[in-house]
């Protein structure tokens, strides 16, 4: 992974069902099983330093996902560094997709999505979503991006 600028989704593996109080947003209910969430990384660092962030367990809460995030293990990143941003268009594709279920106003308080949060109960896999991009999409592991000079992308 680099430093470019690129557009995200983070598998999120939750073990338990949970309530997670997400800042002023309000009150979350997790279920077991697995959440897709779609963001960008167009700012400084690019793509290495916000999924970076994402990966490390000690960090300040900031953005919903963070609160999320604290509650349940990233498994997989799938990331592409197509130089337009997709997420809009990638949280409208998985909107549409009857395999995932949007929780509402979850991570698009910016944009007029419906979600960019998705819950699944089966582990939900990068080639089973049409999700477009110019230059191609990878799926990674966190592994990846502690170890900054991995060239394969592997997931697990
Ligand atoms: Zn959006």
């Amino acid at each position: 992974m680099t430093s470019d600028p690129g557009t995200y989704v983070l598998v999120l593996h939750c073990r338990a069902a949970a309530s997670v109080q997400v800042g002023r947003w309000g009150d979350l209910r997790l279920h077991r099983g697995y959440y897709l969430y779609v963001g960008s990384a167009f700012g400084p660092g690019g793509v290495r330093a916000r999924v970076g962030r994402h990966c490390r367990n000690e960090k300040s809460l900031h953005w919903h996902i963070d609160y999320l995030r604290a509650y349940a293990k990233l498994v997989n990143v799938w990331l592409t560094y197509d130089v337009r941003r997709r997420e809009h268009q990638w949280a409208t594709v998985l909107g549409q997709d009857d395999r995932v279920q949007p929780i509402p106003g979850f991570g698009c308080t910016d944009c007029d999505c419906e979600s960019h949060l998705f819950y699944t109960n089966h582990r939900p896999v990068l080639a089973q979503f049409s999700l477009s991009s110019e230059g191609g999409l990878e799926c990674l592991t966190c592994t990846d991006f502690a170890d900054v000079s991995a060239r394969s992308p592997s997931c697990r």
